[in-house]
């Protein structure tokens, strides 16, 4: 049987946690869903070492014991229609009815392929922090952090915290693009003080500009790094490398359900109007997803949505001014670690580009249309659904990632095998 709310929130993130806390102060029927066990998205994934950042903690306690609020943890999206979600959980078909739906569901890391990529040892530079919080030993361990962003510098924190060697962090961008986004950042106070306070975090590690991790050596593991900084190499013997290169939006739901995107930025962000509303009347956006902007973007962008979503027009938009603001920090960020074109010749012939079935640089280079890529070579059509592959080929300048079809995440036969999901299926077809 379907459950129905008066708002659904999918995505426990920052956004997601501030759209909910909003619309269930109206005491509408609120629905949270996320993928993951616990709340908080990437930025307060639960760190088994330290504390709940206080911020995070009143984030948590805001919907905390809500009786209009069903939290619905470990709950996959499936399939999608206007007024309803198929989702898994406990691995069950379940079918969620909205009334005004929120998208919440974040940002991915970008990874570039390289030769030696796929070994044993190279994480995203996220991915590695995830996995640390959630207990990977990585104590005495030497790792380079490589890449782009301001996320290199957190997730190099939180793996020295654990006891991380740290040999350095490598950016690929030029040093007068970091020096000129320094010297912006004191009109962003709060973001001034988050960077001094990871630099002193890392007291002691190098940090380099205008350095690219070209190559990862080793046989059955990581052994060593070729670096490129400027026109000399360098190898850098290590462990692990932790590598990302920023971070690219997850509309997959939203291009399911219909909603515009905006194609103007570096990657497709969900295209939303002040309100926070989608091109879809009953479905709005917020934090990520709209683009990449930081957690305080996505907790004002978050209250905006839930405001809107339960009608509250006027507390909505009493929030404007701080949202300009908060998101001129996302121009800012798209500006100074735009990508350094030779990240994007790396790749030789055999260097795998799809890890999931396989499929190596010289059998897609000559495609122009990842439909066709797809049928003839199997690239994208793995477990991550061109999530990794589809996004890097965008990246490479090949071509958009083709179109979406449900489910958008593997899913359970017995999943698919349900009415709910045949009917959804059908109308997405139509
Ligand atoms: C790997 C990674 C690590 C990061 N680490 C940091 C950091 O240390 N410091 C920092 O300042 N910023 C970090 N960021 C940036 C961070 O994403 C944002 O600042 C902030 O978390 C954005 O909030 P959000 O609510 O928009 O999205 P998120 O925090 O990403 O939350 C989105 C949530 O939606 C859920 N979700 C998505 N799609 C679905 C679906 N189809 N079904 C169910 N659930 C779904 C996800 O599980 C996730 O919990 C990180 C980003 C990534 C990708």
């Amino acid at each position: 049987m379907a459950e129905r709310y008066d708002v659904l929130v999918v995505g426990a993130g920052p956004a997601g946690l501030a759209a909910t806390q909003a619309a269930a102060g109206y005491g509408a029927r609120v629905g949270l869903v996320d993928a993951q066990s616990t709340q908080g998205g990437q930025v307060w994934r639960r760190d088994v070492r330290g504390a709940v950042p206080p911020d995070a903690a009143a984030a948590f306690r805001a919907v905390a014991n809500l009786p209009n609020l069903d939290w619905l943890a470990q709950t996959q999206i499936v399939a999608a229609t206007q007024n309803e979600l198929l989702v898994e959980h406990d691995a069950r078909a379940r079918s969620l009815r909205y009334d005004k739906l929120v998208l919440a569901c974040g940002a991915r890391e970008l990874l570039l392929p390289f030769p030696g990529w796929t070994l044993p040892g190279v994480f995203g530079a996220g991915g590695a922090q995830a996995l640390v919080k959630q207990g990977w030993p990585i104590a005495g361990k030497r790792v380079v952090v490589a890449g782009s962003g301001p996320l290199l510098l957190a997730a190099a924190a939180t793996l020295k915290k654990h006891g991380a060697n740290v040999l350095g962090i490598y950016e690929q961008a030029a040093p007068a693009q970091l020096a000129a986004f320094a010297s912006r950042l004191w009109r962003w106070p709060a973001k001034a003080a988050q960077a001094v306070a990871l630099r002193a975090a890392l007291a002691g590690v190098t940090y380099r500009a205008g350095a690219v991790v070209a190559a990862a050596h080793g046989d059955a593991q990581l052994r060593a790094i070729e670096l490129r900084i400027g026109k000399q190499m360098r190898q850098i013997d290590c462990d692990h490398l932790a590598v990302g290169y920023g971070l690219v939006p997850n509309v997959e739901l939203a291009e399911l359900l219909g909603c515009a995107l905006d194609a103007s930025g570096r990657h497709p962000r969900v295209a939303v109007d002040a309100d926070q509303r989608t091109s879809l009347a009953n479905v709005y956006a917020a934090g990520e997803i709209c683009g990449i902007g930081g957690r305080d973007a996505a907790r004002i962008e978050g209250a905006i949505a839930g405001h809107a979503a339960a009608g509250a027009m006027q507390a909505a938009q009493a929030m404007q001014s701080a949202r300009r603001r908060a998101r001129r920090f996302s121009a800012l960020l798209e500006m100074h670690f735009a990508l350094d074109p030779r990240v994007r010749e790396l790749a030789t012939d055999d260097t795998v580009v799809c890890r999931c079935e396989n499929v190596a640089w010289s059998a897609l280079r000559d495609f122009d249309d990842a439909r066709a890529a797809k049928l003839q070579t199997r690239c994208g059509m793995g477990a991550c659904q061109g999530r990794i592959c589809g996004t890097a080929l965008a990246e490479l300048g090949r071509y958009a990632r083709g179109g979406l079809r449900p489910p958008i995440f593997p899913a359970r036969l017995a999943t698919l095998a349900d009415s709910d999901f045949a009917s959804i299926e059908n109308q997405t077809a139509q």
